[in-house]
């Protein structure tokens, strides 16, 4: 659930830190019920503002651990191969952008533990701090803040245990299963169904929560079950797009285009013939049977209309083009596209230009598939 939009807080071990702006909403419930609801109840001594510095203290600390927890899964991906770009941090916590799936269960093992085991271990360390200030009689505040913060990374340690996929339980739970099935789209089928269920189980106890009266923590867990429950449909539908397209080779998927241009070609013919017949931003330059590059509508947009007449094609046109080959994955395919940022590449063999595949060829392709699955 990103609600879209947040901004940059810095870099840490080389990944970047976003917060969305939905976290807010949990850094401002957090404060509010710790400086207005928590420590005035436990440490009515300390006084209104105090307790209002406290708990504006005690967020930023919980704000801290949970970047932590997610440093924990990055760098734990990182030494397992699997690179990470950026960590953002929402509403319900955390997410560490994996560019790709863990190479093994063994890793996705370690990466998903690492995290919980992190806040587990600052709850230790918080509540000794917690326990040696209070034993030494250094100041009231200090314990409030750390004895508190070791509650809150305890349960935040057992609630991402929780065997629920995709939380960190979850992907344990799918690693295990990877691990003795060898199958990972099956092992995250199984791991979404037990991500469904304790979706379940949370807005249930939700409900219970909310007819004998607790409504805002009845709200809370029905809410986080929601969330639950479409981020595990979500992640497997991932997984299953990645598998389908990992069967599919590139000419199964692309187009074949029938509108070429040469080179001599001048521009002024290529825009009133080509581009507008076409309906496509770009188009293969090819001379003889080879291609020679691409030619782009943005890239002759740069030359006055008046110098069109005199352009040639091969004044204006890209040479150096990423291309596929027409036997590579699909899934190949679909992570280079991305990466350019073009919205389709050239399908290319031995120089030879075959077409061109696109992500909508990729997702005409996968819903092709579904209803061929469905009329079965
Ligand atoms: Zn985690």
């Amino acid at each position: 659930m990103f609600f879209g939009g947040g901004f940059r807080l810095g870099k840490i071990f080389g990944i970047e830190i976003n917060i969305d702006y939905s976290w807010f909403i949990i850094f401002f419930l957090v404060t509010w019920s710790l400086a207005f609801g928590l420590f005035p109840f436990a440490f009515p001594q300390l006084g209104v503002t105090l307790n209002f510095i406290l708990g504006v203290i005690t967020s930023v600390l919980f704000f801290v651990s949970a970047l932590i927890h997610e440093i924990a899964h990055s760098l734990m991906a990182r030494a397992s191969g699997v690179a990470i770009n950026k960590i953002t941090l929402f509403l319900f916590g955390g997410a560490a952008q994996l560019t790709d799936e863990p190479p093994s269960a063994g890793a996705e093992f370690k990466m998903a533990i690492v995290g919980p085991l992190s806040s587990l271990a600052l709850a230790i360390i918080f509540g000794l701090l917690a326990f040696g200030a209070n034993f030494q009689n250094i100041g009231l505040p200090f314990v409030a803040v750390t004895s508190t913060l070791a509650v809150i990374n305890f349960w935040l340690g057992i609630f991402n245990l929780l065997p629920g996929y995709p939380l960190d339980g979850g992907r344990v739970l799918r690693a295990i299963i990877w691990h003795y099935n060898k199958n990972l789209e099956r092992a995250t089928r199984y791991a979404s169904y037990a991500g469904d269920l304790l979706a379940a189980i949370l807005v249930v106890i939700g409900v219970y929560e909310l007819i004998v009266g607790g409504f805002v923590g009845g709200l809370w867990l029905i809410l986080i079950g929601f969330f639950l429950f479409q981020a595990a449909e979500s992640s497997y539908r991932q997984v299953k797009v990645r598998e389908e397209l990992e069967e599919a080779e590139v000419k199964d998927l692309m187009s074949d285009q029938a509108i070429q241009v040469s080179p001599a070609m001048s521009v002024e013919e290529l825009v009133n013939n080509y581009f507008w017949r076409s309906k496509s931003r770009s188009l293969p330059v090819v001379e003889g049977e080879e291609m020679l590059g691409i030619v782009k509508l943005e890239d002759v947009e740069k030359h006055p209309q008046r110098n069109w007449q005199d352009l040639k094609v091969q004044d204006v046109m890209v040479r150096e083009v990423q291309e596929v080959s027409p036997s590579e994955k699909a899934s190949a395919a679909f992570r280079k596209i991305n990466h350019s940022g073009e919205d389709r590449l050239p399908v290319v063999k031995e120089k030879r230009f075959l077409g061109f595949i696109s992500l909508n060829d990729i997702s005409y392709y996968l819903t092709l598939k579904k209803k061929k699955r469905l009329s079965r």
